[in-house]
């Protein structure tokens, strides 16, 4: 086995058992592997070991990738970076999901960007569920107005939420997640994806109810961060 499917392989079993834990059914949890910083020989690694879910943050780089294993073409891509307003149209050209929606601006121009002939891009948003000042996310006051833009956006779909919680407080800001997330989805049918959990904490995540775990480091080894 390569170390990538070595690595993929023991993953899908840490899901496998938090599933068991929690009672939750193995397949209500989808694991999105994060490439950020990796090559697209690695990426294509993973693909043969069965994983289709890719997560990218950094637009340049990501386009990059996604040109070259375009022959891969049953592959999903997940934009979960911070979004630049002038990064817009990259991403709805080259991304079928968004995590990363924290205003209504990029909700817009994303919309505008999406054509017709496309399908509907699928948004998350991320949420500043810690309520620190540096981390990029929605306020929890400010989410209603941002639903409620998405649900007006013909080419965007609303799929759910995403955090990425202070590492210290994850537990809780993992339940607040899921509070908030079964409080929105009774008003918004079209919300499946509660998206949290990264390497080190996703048995955590599952727990409390993600429904999406994006991971980077365990999968595909340390990076040497930007
Ligand atoms: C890098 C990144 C991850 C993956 O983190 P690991 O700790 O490497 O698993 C998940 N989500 C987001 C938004 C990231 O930027």
């Amino acid at each position: 086995m390569t170390p990538i499917k070595d690595n993929l392989a023991k993953i899908n079993l840490q899901i496998f058992n938090a599933c068991e834990l929690a009672k939750r059914p193995t397949s209500q949890v989808t694991l999105l592997a994060v490439s950020k910083t990796k090559t697209s020989a690695m990426i294509e690694q993973a693909y043969l070991a069965g994983q289709r879910e890719f997560g990218e943050n950094y637009i340049q780089e990501a386009v990059e990738k996604i040109a070259d294993l375009q022959r891969l073409s049953d592959i999903t891509w997940h934009f979960i970076g911070p979004i630049q307003s002038n990064k817009t149209r990259l991403i709805a050209d080259n991304f079928a999901w968004v995590h990363s929606v924290d205003r209504i601006k990029i909700a817009k121009r994303l919309n505008d960007h999406r054509s017709s002939q496309d399908t509907p891009l699928n948004v998350c948003l991320q949420v500043n569920i810690s309520g620190e000042e540096s981390k990029s996310g929605i306020a929890v006051k400010d989410i209603k107005a941002l639903v409620d833009c998405i649900d007006q956006c013909r080419h965007l779909t609303l799929r759910g939420l995403m955090a990425i919680p202070e590492k210290n407080a994850s537990e809780q800001s993992f339940e607040k997640m899921q509070l908030l997330y079964a409080q929105l989805k009774k008003e918004h049918p079209s919300m499946d994806t509660l998206s949290m959990g990264m390497s080190g904490d996703l048995s955590a995540a599952i727990a409390k109810g993600s429904t999406m775990v994006r991971v980077g480091s365990a999968i595909f080894g340390a990076r040497e961060d930007k």
